[in-house]
């Protein structure tokens, strides 16, 4: 896998928490982490990188960073081009990321989601902001709905208005879009982020950085195994994820 391959773990971390907070009906977790640098079962906690603290959506400021204003709308062809089986992602293993994939894993959905981020309510809004058809944007806008990450309110009575606003599920998407959001700076804006997020409680610029939950060091690849909690073949496996080859001559926790 590329650098900017290998780069994306964070990334997967963070949808994996979120599916397992929100879409797991009550079963357990597919997925149980270890972080081999502590031996600790852990979870992926997002902070900030400048103070290490927890990054709540209301606390971050945005500014044009030096590659605002290069992108220009596209328009949406003429067909949906959601996918025909939203089901075909999760084919094979029960999966939290592929869950959350299911919701925010289209363009539009996505590009809603953040612009609810930066304080989009309405429905003109978001039609203006992101160049979108109005019935592709009532569809997603409805999706997201259904999905429980936004909830329709009526702001005005007479006539009546309604604005979008995000329940808990969908405030908690903040952390997967920040680190998303990171890699996309560091691997595909050619060294100019076209957004700048500050840190309100700390008053810094920062990025998004994932960390261990019990010892708040980095989550690396190849620092993490897993558990799975299903059946693979009919049984179930200590370690669906073998560890790197390169790996296994030093690990501290290997026995002599
Ligand atoms: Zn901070
Ligand atoms: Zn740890």
């Amino acid at each position: 896998m590329s650098d900017a391959g290998l780069d994306l773990f964070p990334t997967m971390m963070v949808l994996l928490a979120f599916g397992d907070a929100w879409l797991l009906d009550g079963q357990r977790p597919p997925l149980q982490m270890l972080h081999r640098t502590c031996g600790h079962a852990c979870s992926p906690l997002v902070v900030c990188s400048a103070c290490k603290g927890p990054i709540d959506a209301r606390d971050v400021q945005y500014r044009n960073g030096p590659g605002a204003g290069s992108h220009t709308h596209t328009v949406e062809r003429k067909r949906s081009r959601r996918g025909s089986d939203p089901m075909a992602l999760e084919r094979g293993r029960p999966c939290s990321v592929a869950r959350t994939l299911r919701i925010i894993g289209d363009r539009w959905s996505f590009l809603v989601i953040r612009e609810m981020f930066f304080g989009v309510r309405r429905f003109d809004e978001f039609q203006s902001n992101l160049g979108i058809a109005t019935n592709i944007l009532t569809d997603r806008l409805q999706h997201l709905a259904e999905h429980g990450v936004l909830e329709r309110r009526a702001y005005r009575v007479r006539p009546e208005r309604f604005e979008y606003r995000f329940t808990p599920k969908g405030m908690d998407l903040f952390a997967s879009m920040i680190v998303m959001m990171h890699w996309g700076d560091k691997w595909l804006s050619g060294g100019k982020p076209p957004l700048l997020i500050r840190h309100k409680p700390c008053q810094h610029d920062f990025h998004a950085e994932v960390v261990c939950s019990h010892c708040r060091q980095p989550l690396l690849a190849h620092e993490v195994n897993y558990f799975t909690r299903y059946a693979v073949d009919g049984v179930m496996a200590a370690y669906a994820v073998p560890r790197p080859a390169a790996d296994l001559d030093h690990a501290p926790d290997q026995p002599a």
